[in-house]
């Protein structure tokens, strides 16, 4: 039997590595598959049947699926039941509009409850959904409605006004904005009342047949490296998210969970709206943005079991100290999990200090659609490991040879590139407008991830850094997520970004900038002193030359470190395409 098909395992239930074992052995995706429904009649697989409509139609009907905590202190519940029929009547909203399966439904809104009901309804619908980051400015929003030829965009009237309607003339293809709360307000010229709408069209809607191959998600990369890509998911993916919540997020039927990423990225959706669907959970959906004390509230007062978050918001925490966190009651919480960006191994441990629960990190991309490599619940953490693939999917380090061949590195410890051989169900299938950088992904039979990573012994896998972003420095090649970890070490240290900054002898030495916990500040002395605790541990080949403390970092709106940025501040260069960069908009 699935490990996790029973209920919950204990808070403090030892991890059992033979568990996982087993499972890895007896998996395969075409058993993953089969424990999924499939459309009734055997009429192929449809992401919204799977995440609501069986659900509804079972004993998890009155199931609260929301729970969405609103920006004015209401809590607004849904169940699944509701929920069917919410998404139903957003199917035939589509259907009224005239609108056809394989055409795009955007979204620019936050985390609220609307966008899950367009997000399933638009999936019942076969439309293919995207959503894009509230606080986009209208130029990025402009650009990814282009590439993705958006039909519909869901979205809010002050988003609207100040980021779509001036640039809606240059958007032919966008037939018709639903414009959400507007609480009998009218509706200005070009949009319609997606309330209104709502309400008046049919709650049933009986999911047509959908081929498993038909595309039903399109994702923009987080563009940390460059210009966001547009990845294409189809509904066959859904079996990769439910699998992956169940075995790398531990997820039950019977949890409440909380996933924190903003639904502007990949995260956001396959974590944040599929995969805990599909397990028939409930999700808190929360409005706010981030705040150290109202998320440990919210962990506290929703009895929140399985959390998964990032860590830029766990450093953020760590910033405030774990006594902060000590002043609650986090007994609900079973399993703590972290995505997005490299964790250091003393956020891991962390987690034990503030939570009495390690966090697990994992790994993957919008590329990949669902988690690929992950610290399991049932199997030994070792911090500062991205931990080791989920079943069905096979990683390897490998080398580029030639024109568009690769080697697999079998020998443990060596850096390569990671690679997962091609064929799993939430494999992207295409950058949209841009075959052949999609071609150019793959080798051999691989799917290149373009991230920097090592094997151990044990088959755990350890993140190096960017391909773009390692350091050459006299000779030696420096991953900077290892330079990073060692800062942060140090109690001054909060968060740090590395790069590697030009220079005549060396090539490049290595640069660091920090940002200080709160109160202090960086004189000479606290600068020597983290020189020298950055020697001690590393090295003088590796070790930053120069430390410089700035109050932020720049990052992604996804939390990603943009180095990128960093260096061309320090070089004088073009920083690129800086549309995903946090910020006001
Ligand atoms: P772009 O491709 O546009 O530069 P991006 O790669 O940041 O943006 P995402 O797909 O959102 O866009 O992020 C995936 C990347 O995030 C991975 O390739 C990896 O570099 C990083 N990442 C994700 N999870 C982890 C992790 N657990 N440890 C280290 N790095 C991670
Ligand atoms: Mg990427």
């Amino acid at each position: 039997m699935p490990m996790n098909e029973g209920p919950p395992t204990g808070r403090n239930a030892p991890p059992n590595l033979a568990d996982y074992e087993a499972e890895c052995a007896a998996f395969s995706w075409e058993a993953a598959r089969a424990g999924l429904e499939g459309l009734p009649g055997g009429a192929g697989l449809n992401i919204a049947h799977e995440a609501v409509d069986r659900h509804a139609a079972g004993p998890r009907r009155e199931r609260i699926a929301l729970r969405a905590l609103r920006r004015d202190g209401s809590v607004q519940e849904i169940t699944y039941g509701a929920l069917r029929e919410l998404t139903g009547r957003f199917a035939n909203l589509l259907q009224g509009l005239g609108v056809g399966p394989g055409e795009t439904v955007f979204t620019l809104l936050g985390r609220v409850p609307e966008l899950h009901v367009t997000a399933v309804g638009a999936w019942k619908h076969r439309s293919v959904f995207c959503p894009l980051f509230s606080a986009f400015g209208p130029e990025p929003v402009r650009t990814r409605l282009e590439i993705g030829r958006a039909r519909v965009l869901v979205t809010t009237a002050a988003l609207y006004r100040r980021k779509v309607e001036p640039l809606r003339a240059a958007l032919p293809h966008l037939a018709h904005v639903l414009l959400v709360g507007l609480e009998g307000a009218a509706a200005p010229a070009g949009t319609h009342d997606f309330d209104r709408l709502l309400r008046a069209a049919d709650a049933r809607f009986d999911i047509p047949p959908t081929d498993p191959q038909a595309p039903a998600l399109l994702h923009f990369t987080s563009g940390t490296t460059g210009r966001p890509k547009g990845a294409l998911h189809v509904h066959e993916a859904v079996v990769a998210h439910h699998a992956t919540g169940r075995l790398a997020l531990d997820l039950h039927p019977e949890d409440i969970y909380w996933c924190t990423a903003d639904p502007g990225w990949v995260t956001g959706i396959s974590y944040g709206v599929i995969a805990p669907l599909t397990v028939g959970a409930t999700l808190v959906v929360d409005e706010e943005e981030f705040d150290v004390e109202r998320w440990y509230r919210v962990l506290q007062e929703q009895g929140v079991n399985v959390w998964y978050t990032a860590p830029t918001a766990v450093r953020m925490m760590m910033k405030y100290g774990a006594e902060v966190a000590r002043g609650y009651d986090f007994s609900a919480l079973r399993f703590l999990a972290s995505v997005g960006e490299p964790l250091n191994p003393g956020a891991v441990e962390w987690g034990r200090e503030a939570f009495g629960l390690p966090f697990h990190d994992n790994w993957w991309q919008t590329e990949t659609g669902a988690i690929m490599i992950a610290n399991f619940r049932a199997m030994a953490i070792r911090p500062g490991s991205m931990g080791r693939p989920v079943p069905g999917i096979e990683a390897a380090i490998v080398r580029r040879t030639g024109a568009a061949g690769v080697e697999v590195v079998e020998e443990a410890g060596v850096t390569g590139e990671l690679a997962l051989r091609s064929g799993w169900p939430s494999m992207f299938r295409g950058y949209l407008g841009d075959e052949a950088r999609y071609r150019k992904c793959f080798a051999g039979g691989w799917y290149l991830s373009g991230d920097l990573a090592r094997r151990d012994a044990d088959g755990y896998f350890w993140f190096v850094g960017r391909a773009d972003d390692l350091i050459k420095s006299a000779g030696h090649l420096i991953g900077p997520f290892e330079v990073e970890s060692v800062l942060m070490e140090h109690p001054a240290v909060a968060e740090a970004g590395v790069i590697g900054k030009p220079d005549p002898m060396a090539g490049e030495i290595v640069k660091a900038f920090v940002v200080l916990k709160p109160g202090l500040v960086m004189d000479r002395d606290l600068q020597r002193q983290l020189l020298a605790h950055a020697r001690r541990r590393l090295g003088a080949a590796v070790a930053p030359k120069e430390i410089e403390a700035r109050p932020e970092l720049p990052k992604t709106r996804s939390g990603k470190i943009m180095r990128r940025l960093l260096k061309a501040q320090e070089t004088g260069q073009p920083a690129g395409d800086l549309s995903t960069l946090s910020g006001d908009a």
